[in-house]
């Protein structure tokens, strides 16, 4: 199926027809030394000036340290872009839909209703594993977008490869696939799956295992076809001189990346064995992310609990398959211990 994925086929008459706005940067791209052509403030460098609206270098250095092409990346203020951005260009308001597999991500079902595309959704089963048969049947022919997240948000499992692949493989649309917590899990990812399969589409973030959700940087992997319809439609400057100028720095540091990510496991691991020998704790789910779903009994009274001890978690308990769960990121080891002080007094 994906051999002979049109993507131009799915795009929306619309943006296959846009002429985008070329800025004064698009327009002249080599050296000068003055520039007197985008009504600039001459003075305050370097913020005086307009950021490149390609992005080019941390284009490559981020292909680079991925082992893909620039021309499948495409950069956006953090994953929740990309997310717009796909659905604005392939979705046609009140024909088109897109397919969720639930519980999930939320901004997945708020992008849609905010562009009026329908979404319609799919259960995980009970044990949160993705059931590809119930998905593939749920497609028709309006279905532009399919959006899995592995590790899924709140659940915290990674789905299942082949499933995930059994999808791509079926679907007739564009597969989404969410690794903004890819970095904590034990499982390699579908990155290396994007130049094969033309439907498929990656969403990775320097929010979570790169600690800069302040920053605003998304990663968008896909074919180098469906990156220049989204740049046709990005705001020019979409991502700021700052953002840019901060996230090539830390590039450079990727080890204290890799640290934070062994301390956050760690810490993981022994906050899971504490949560799971609490006596109001039913349940802690094995987790691939940051996070640990857990499920208790009182869910709103522990959380009502904590927030007055300001600890503050998230409240997962009136999500369906989520009953009876709170969500807790991962924090530091003084954090962590806090936080499992208070619970122990609760109890
Ligand atoms: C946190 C998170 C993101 C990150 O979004 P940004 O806009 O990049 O900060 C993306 N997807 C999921 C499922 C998340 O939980």
């Amino acid at each position: 199926m994906s051999k002979r994925f049109d993507i131009g086929k799915l795009v929306r008459e619309n943006i296959r027809q846009l002429v985008p706005y070329a800025s004064a940067r698009d327009e002249f791209s080599g050296t000068a030394s003055v520039f007197l052509d985008a009504n600039e403030n001459p003075f305050n460098a370097p913020l005086n000036r307009y950021p490149d609206p390609k992005q080019q270098h941390l284009k490559e250095e981020i292909a680079r340290l991925k082992g893909l092409d620039p021309a499948c990346l495409f950069l956006g203020n953090g994953s929740d872009e990309g997310i717009d951005l796909l659905i604005r260009v392939l979705c046609e308001p009140g024909r088109d839909h897109l397919i969720t597999v639930d519980p999930t991500y939320g901004m997945y079902g708020v992008c849609a209703a905010v562009n009026g595309v329908e979404r319609r959704s799919v259960q995980l089963r009970e044990d949160f594993s993705l059931d590809p048969e119930a998905v593939i049947g749920e497609a028709d022919s309006r279905t532009r977008i399919i959006f899995l997240c592995s590790p899924n948000n709140p659940t915290s499992n990674s789905l299942d490869r082949r499933a995930m692949l059994r999808i791509i493989d079926a679907a007739d649309c564009v597969v989404v696939v969410d690794e903004a917590y890819v970095d904590f899990s034990g499982e390699p990812g579908l990155l290396s799956m994007v130049r094969e399969k033309r439907n498929l589409v990656v969403l990775q973030t320097f929010s979570k295992a790169w600690g800069m959700a302040g920053v605003r940087l998304g990663m968008l992997f896909a074919d180098p076809e469906l990156i220049g319809y989204l740049t046709a439609v990005k705001y020019p400057y979409n991502v700021n001189a700052l953002t840019l100028d901060q996230v090539q720095r830390s590039l450079r540091e990727p080890a204290a990346m890799k640290g934070w990510v062994d301390r956050i496991l760690r810490q993981r691991d022994l906050l899971a064995g504490a949560l799971a020998s609490l006596p109001f704790v039913r349940r802690v789910y094995p987790s691939d992310a940051n996070f640990l779903l857990v499920r208790m009994e009182d869910p709103r009274g522990v959380y009502r609990y904590l927030t007055a001890q300001g600890i503050i978690v998230r409240d997962r308990s009136s999500v369906p398959l989520c009953e009876g769960c709170l969500r807790i990121t991962v924090g530091t080891e003084n954090e962590n211990r806090l936080l499992m002080n208070a619970l122990k007094k609760f109890a």
